[in-house]
């Protein structure tokens, strides 16, 4: 199974399918034919912190959001200067 972490704002994805590109590199497929055969696209809901999809050989791919970072300060370059 993979899991996909996509961030707070995404509604679509593009992603590898980690046992499609697995079987493929096994097999000997060159890297570009193993990443067109692994890859992955789809769309996702705003609203939607989890999903799920499968990929064209039917494996299971687990979209997962990325929380906001609530509690985390702006980007600050002043902070930045001092660290
Ligand atoms: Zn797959």
């Amino acid at each position: 199974m993979t899991t996909v972490w996509i961030s707070p704002s995404a509604t679509s994805f593009s992603c590898l399918c980690e046992p499609c590109l697995e079987a493929a590199r096994r097999s000997g497929l060159l890297f570009a034919d193993a990443l067109m055969r692994a890859s992955v696209r789809g769309s996702i809901p705003a609203t939607a912190d989890v999903s799920s999809r499968r990929c064209a050989a039917g494996h299971e791919i687990v979209l997962r959001r990325i929380e906001r970072p609530a509690s985390l300060p702006h980007h600050d370059d002043r902070q930045l200067a001092l660290s």
